[in-house]
This record gives C-alpha cells, structure tokens and sequence, in this order.
C-alpha cells in the first residue's frame, strides 16, 4: 500500500516535471520566434540594392581632397560632384572633351599622326543620363545570354562604370582606337596606336588609366584604349612611379 502511494507521488512528480520541461521548451520556441520576426522586419531585404553591395570594386576609397580640376578622381567610390559643369568643346569628328584639354588632345593626335600612326577617339564625354542608357543595356545583355541579375550586375560594373561614377562623365577621358583595329579589348595593346600612346600620351598631360597590374585599385579591367588627362607634371610622375590614379592621389594627401 505505501509502496504503491510512494509510486504514484513519483509518477505525479514526474508528470509536473515534464509539463514544466514542456512549457519551458514552449517558452524558448516562442521566444526564438520572435528574435527571428524582429531580424526579419529590420533586414529590409532589397536583392538589387544588395546585388551592387557585394559587387567587389577595387580597393578604391573616398577621397575628399581637392586637387583640382585635372585631378578629380571618379570611381566607384567617388561619384562625378554634383555641382560638377563642363564647357565642352569638340575635338574630333563629333566628339566632344573639356575645353580646357581640346588643344593637348589635337596635339597628340596630331603629332602622332606625323609619326605615322592615326590615333581614333571612339568614346570621349558622356552625359550620366547616356551612361544610364549604356549601363542598362549593357545588363540586358548579360541576362539575355542567361545570368542572373546579380551576375549580369557584376559583370556590367567590371566593365562599364556606374552612371555618375564614370570619368567619360567628367569630360577629361578618352577611348582611343586606331582604323586598323577598332575592338576595344586586350588585342589593342598590340597595335602601333597603343605602343605610340604608351610612349608619349603623358607628355600631353594623359595617363593610361586602367593598367593591367592595376585593377585590384581601380575595379575597372584593363583598359589598353582608355585615357585620361591629368596634366603633362602629373602624367609624368605617374608614369614614372608606376602608379594608378588612385595610388597617386594617396601619396599627395
Ligand atoms: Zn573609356
């Protein structure tokens, strides 16, 4: 008989202790639950927005020195300003570069064509409204040959800056080609136009902006046709120091 009351206070005991077991796990799952709700609300989820966030983009940084007009620095980091003008003047054909730089850029085609080398602008300044019309072309592109949108995103900004972020916006870039090879790619770097610019462009004040070891810094892929004017003292050093824009203007500030 107390063997039997001595067992069922047992059991009872047992029952309560897995009830209480049981709510407190129900307790715990509750609370999880809301912990989860909360980061839910607050991550505000934007796949495009997120898509551009994880697009590595060089080691560029933002830099707030001004060192003048030939040294305004436009990348990833570094938006075209927004008070930004230019008086635009047209160079060659129809294309059209700051004022301030149109003489240095017929002087080099110029001079180069002296030396027997025809040096063709195929892109000069560019409206950050045409830059929009480019870039989303440019992702068009890659999702019809199949990839996502966050890839046809990384690929675009590998190759063509962000409206606002590309220096044809500013007016002092140029794409040079030559009639005998007008592809913008690597091949270019195997022309006579190029082995000529590569020789002489800084004495007009450009530098080659995208180099091949470079684009770790720049974000941008190797750009044999891209220049960009910067004055003859600068593109000098520059070249000398084998440095990209970027690396440049950190050892000036
Ligand atoms: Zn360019």
């Amino acid at each position: 008989m107390r063997r039997r009351s001595v067992g069922t206070a047992r059991i009872l005991m047992l029952k309560r202790r897995s009830f209480k077991q049981r709510r407190r796990s129900e307790i715990v799952f509750f609370l999880l639950l809301v912990i989860f709700i909360t980061v839910l609300l607050n991550l505000d989820y934007n796949p495009k927005e997120k898509g551009i966030d994880d697009i590595p983009r060089g080691r560029n940084e933002s830099v707030k020195k001004n060192h003048g007009w030939n040294l305004v620095l436009v990348n990833s980091k570094n938006p075209l300003p927004s008070n930004y003008s230019v008086n635009l003047e047209t160079v060659q054909n129809n294309h059209q570069v700051d004022s301030r730089i149109a003489e240095y850029v017929r002087n080099m085609i110029n001079d180069a064509e002296h030396d027997g080398v025809q040096l063709l602008i195929c892109s000069s300044y560019r409206s950050v409204a045409r830059q929009q019309e480019l870039f989303d072309q440019q992702v068009d592109k890659y999702i019809s040959a199949g990839k996502s949108y966050d890839e046809a995103l990384a690929e675009t900004v590998f190759g063509l800056a962000m409206p606002g972020h590309s220096e044809h916006n500013t007016g002092l870039a140029l794409d040079i080609v030559t009639p005998d090879y007008q592809i913008l790619d690597s091949g270019f770097e195997n022309t006579k136009a190029f082995e000529w610019l590569d020789k002489n462009a800084h004495k007009y004040g450009f530098i080659l902006r995208y180099p091949k070891d470079k684009t770790d810094i720049t974000g941008i892929k190797y750009e044999p046709w891209h220049y960009r004017y910067v004055g003859s003292e600068h593109a000098a050093a520059i070249k000398e120091k084998g440095f990209c824009l970027e690396e440049y203007l950190e050892q000036l500030q």
